[in-house]
């Protein structure tokens, strides 16, 4: 049984304070945040239900350039130079311009954590009244209050929708021990009919898993007789729902990122490396309103327009999210057979990568080096 590092009853007191920076959400895109923030000297704090790298919510697979950029290399496990695609008709491996890591979740959000400078609580948010946020534990008020809560968007405004209606994919993986040297990908409709299923090794377990662009199909069956088909077990399951649409990355004062704001792209659902680089992008507006350059409502309309302006390789990624699996199968194969060109292939991946390219990562300010903080001007 997994070791609850939450704090739990006694341990568990009244929360009740004032910061200038309430980031919500431990994980890639409040990590990210928390990392532009640090050398301010402004009172971060850093809420999240779980303990931070306690709960992992992914196959936690990302471009290796961006552990590099972000120095987060010690958490790597495998390194993969091809993805190996199979269909019902045809096997291709593409040779990979980039190569594609798995990494461990607990040792990436651990270093993350030390790049950034704040205080952490962990609370569950349950939800908002202007710009104090409510947890279990009581109220934190900031003028600056990020969401990056993950597909539920816990403080946007008026009714969330829900699935199966909302624009979210499901993902469900299982985590048995076992090796492999493969990054492999079924697009095969007797797993899922929209969707696909992963294998990805990662240092003496597998993430073995299936997800469905259609909320309404449920991937427990289909991985767990992927899993049988590979011949591992089926334990340790780990799912959620991933979004597959932007949606307004500020909303009443709130800045968003990663899931919260759809920031998952919708070809993929790889959403790891697009929540920090979101994340990054919000911590520096903010970094900018501590430093007194600019007020909270330039931050606001600034991030807004910069994560909008990815809206069309995100509005292309979900008409092929729709179109493939409209595609025959015997078509299916031929197609991914056909395009198997190195140069088609660095050209495909590499405008892939450059949605969210790791060159956006700037050195990080050491945390010692604190500078002083002004009022924030709303
Ligand atoms: C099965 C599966 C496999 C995936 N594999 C990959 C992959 O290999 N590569 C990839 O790039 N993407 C993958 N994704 C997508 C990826 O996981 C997400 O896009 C990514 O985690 C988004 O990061 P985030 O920081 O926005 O949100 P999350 O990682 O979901 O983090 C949200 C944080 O908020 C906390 N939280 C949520 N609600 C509350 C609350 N009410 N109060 C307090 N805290 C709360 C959570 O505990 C969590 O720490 C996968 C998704 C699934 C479901």
């Amino acid at each position: 049984m997994p070791t609850r590092a939450t704090k739990r009853g006694a341990l568990r007191t009244r929360l009740s304070a004032d910061c200038d920076v309430l980031i919500c959400g431990a994980s890639f895109a409040g990590l990210a945040v928390a990392r532009e923030l640090a050398g301010t000297g402004a009172e971060v704090m850093l809420i999240d239900r779980y303990e931070i790298g306690e709960r992992q919510t992914s196959a936690c697979g990302i471009p290796t350039l961006w552990l590099q950029a972000l120095e987060l290399l010690p958490a790597l496990q495998q390194t993969f130079g091809q993805l190996v695609i199979h269909t019902r008709h045809a096997t291709v491996r593409y040779d990979l311009p980039w190569t594609f890591s798995t990494f461990d979740y607990r040792t990436l959000c651990s270093l993350f954590a030390e790049q950034g400078r704040f205080e952490f609580e962990t609370a569950k948010v349950d939800g908002r009244t202007g710009f104090t946020v409510h947890t279990d534990r009581g109220d934190v008020r900031a003028p600056l209050i990020v969401d990056a809560l993950g597909w539920r968007r816990v403080l946007g405004t008026g009714k969330n929708i829900q699935p199966p209606d909302a624009l979210l994919s499901r993902g469900l993986e299982v985590h048995p021990h076992g090796g492999g040297q493969e990054l492999e990908v079924w697009i095969d409709r007797r797993y899922v009919p929209a969707g696909y299923g992963w294998s990805f090794p990662a240092d003496g377990e597998v993430r073995i898993g299936v997800g469905s662009f259609d909320p309404r199909f449920h991937v427990r069956e289909p991985t767990v007789r992927l899993a049988g088909d590979l011949g591992a077990d089926t334990v340790r399951y780990q799912g959620n729902w991933i979004p597959h649409a932007l949606r307004d990355a500020t909303e009443d004062g709130i800045f968003f990122a990663g899931d919260s704001a759809g920031h998952c792209l919708p070809l993929t659902a790889e959403g790891i490396r697009t929540a920090i680089y979101f994340g990054l992008a919000c911590g520096r507006e903010l970094r900018a309103v501590l430093g007194g350059s600019q007020t909270r409502e330039e931050a606001l309309a600034r991030y807004h327009a910069f994560s909008a302006s990815h809206a069309l390789p995100f509005r292309w990624m979900l008409r092929l999210q729709r179109l493939i699996p409209r595609v025959p199968p015997r078509l299916l194969g031929a197609s991914l057979r056909a395009i198997d060109h190195q140069r088609f292939i660095h050209w495909a991946f590499g405008h892939y990568l450059n949605v969210a390219h790791p060159d956006f990562v700037r050195p990080r300010v050491p945390v010692s080096d604190a500078a002083l903080t002004t009022t924030v001007r709303a």
